[in-house]
């Protein structure tokens, strides 16, 4: 990959790490939803969500972490499982992506729990 391209994404990536570390913030700031006597099924709905949530946004910044590692080893861009380079077009979509199209849709073929839209 080129080095301006490489740049560009690592501003990106950086970006990204930033936002959702706020959000995490965010979210820890208010965990006490208050869940008692009353039972608020609309309170416990919203406590739910929250974390599931909360482990989302961590699933994604440990791996918008990771993609800042591998950028600063050179080893960005190469698909973890079959070490071949990951379509650059792919990188600008989800810049934090550890695995080539094919070994993502094989790996969501044989795991289809793993099939998630915010998982590059
Ligand atoms: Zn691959």
């Amino acid at each position: 990959m080129e080095k301006t391209n490489l740049i560009k994404l690592e501003k990106k990536l950086l970006g990204a790490q930033k936002a959702y570390e706020k959000i995490l913030i965010k979210i820890k700031k208010y965990p006490d939803y208050g869940i008692g006597e009353e039972d608020n099924v609309q309170e416990i709905e919203e406590f739910e969500e929250s974390l599931g949530l909360r482990k989302n946004i961590e699933k994604a910044l440990k791996e918008v972490g990771r993609a800042i590692r591998q950028i600063k080893k050179g080893k960005y861009g190469i698909c973890l499982s079959c070490k071949k380079e990951i379509n650059p077009k792919r990188l600008e979509i989800y810049p934090s992506a550890t695995l080539c199209v094919a070994c993502k849709s094989e790996r969501a073929r044989r795991k289809p729990w793993l099939r998630f839209p915010w998982r590059g």
